[in-house]
């Protein structure tokens, strides 16, 4: 029969970076909190997760009597800085389309589990965050996010992965403490561009630029255009603005070839004139919250990425990209890009567009060209 030591043995021997353990008791405090914020968090239901279903792991698995939280380090290595600048670092070596990586190990865990015959389920609807808390492996920030009790020296660069499974472990002692300095002042709150950041441990998703530039509904609204800056997919300013993070930011990291050999194929011009082909070559096989149908979005993000740049040197692509493009979304957010960056080109550009537009297309025009 397994210990606790095997487990712990094996999660490390796996690449775990830390290994705590918890009951399978509801997360009756994550209930009440989804129920009394369905408004904010309605969203995740239509997509298919239900998260209140996932507060009860029997709900996963009737026979739970222990969950193993596994804590993975996704920043162990450096990212190429032209990435870090638009991805959030989380999505830059995400295995969950290519499983050749941390998927792999799980599925060598789960099957260590078997063969003592422990059965084990990895749900998507558990709340991972304060799984990991309950098994004690780190504390919390007002940012929401969650901070390791030891890895990447402390910082919230790391994934909790929850497996519920029916044989009962001593489970560690929770710690559900927000381990913020008073000195910091809400630095994440401050920062956060578009005030996802309502208070302390308090987000609203849909203002979240991780929600917005992956799921975010429609032609990005003008008051979040600037706010949203260089960010094609995710975002990490709470977590690089954070002085908790400041140690392992600080650190010389050997680079991630992974993510290095990839790093072309994200560029901005790239992905404005990318077609589907590419798309399910290159992207999707990375960042894959986003259909073939939703090129769109992509194209809207990397058109006001560029516009923010203020660089005259996309004027060019933008132009071409909204002669290429027929959808709506994506030739608005060019013209709004082309205002934002200005010069005789742009506004060369805006001015002919806006001779072959009408209704709501000319009136964005009309905008950047004031
Ligand atoms: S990820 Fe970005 S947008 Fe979301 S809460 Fe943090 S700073 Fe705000
Ligand atoms: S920025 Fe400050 S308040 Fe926000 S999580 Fe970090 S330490 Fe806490």
């Amino acid at each position: 029969m397994l210990t606790r030591d095997d487990v712990i043995n094996k999660a490390f021997e796996l690449g775990f970076a830390d290994v705590g353990f918890t009951t399978a008791e509801p997360f009756d405090s994550q209930k009440e909190l989804l129920r009394q914020r369905q408004e904010e968090y309605g969203w995740v239901g239509k997509m298919g997760l239900d998260l209140v279903l996932g507060t009860d792991p029997k709900n996963i698995l009737p026979s739970a009597q222990s969950i193993i939280v596994l804590i993975e380090a996704y920043f162990r290595e450096a990212f190429p800085p032209q990435l870090e600048r638009h991805f959030g670092r989380c999505y830059l070596d995400d295995d969950r389309v290519t499983k050749d990586g941390l998927t792999l190990r799980i599925k060598a865990f789960r099957s260590f589990l078997t063969q003592d015959k422990i059965n084990s389920k990895v749900p998507f609807n558990l709340p991972h965050r304060v799984a990991a808390a309950r098994a004690g492996l780190g504390t919390f920030g007002k940012n929401t996010l969650f901070y390791s009790r030891k890895v990447a020296l402390k910082g919230s660069w790391v994934l909790p992965v929850a497996l519920v499974i029916d044989r009962s472990f001593e489970p560690d002692a929770p710690n559900y403490e927000v381990a913020c300095p008073d000195w910091c002042r809400n630095a994440c709150i401050s920062a956060c561009p578009t005030g996802a950041l309502k208070g302390p441990r308090r987000i609203d998703p849909r203002l979240c630029i991780s929600y917005l530039s992956y799921f975010g509904d429609g032609l990005t609204p003008m008051e979040l255009r600037e706010p949203m800056g260089m960010w094609i997919y995710g975002c990490d300013r709470c977590q690089n603005v954070c002085p908790r993070n400041t140690p392992w930011l600080g650190k010389d990291l050997p680079m991630n070839k992974k993510a290095l050999a990839k790093a072309d194929d994200f560029e901005l011009k790239k992905l404005l004139h990318m077609d589907k082909a590419f798309f399910t070559a290159k992207i999707w096989p990375h960042m894959f919250y986003q259909a073939p149908e939703d090129l769109w979005r992509w194209k809207m993000n990397a058109a006001r990425a560029m516009g923010n740049s203020l660089d005259t040197a996309y004027v060019p692509d933008l132009v071409r990209a909204y002669e290429e493009n027929d959808d709506f979304r994506v030739r608005a957010m060019i013209a709004w890009a082309l205002g934002r960056i200005k010069g005789t080109d742009a506004r060369e550009a805006l001015k002919k567009f806006l001779g072959q537009s009408q209704g709501e297309l000319a009136e964005e025009i009309e905008l950047a060209l004031q």
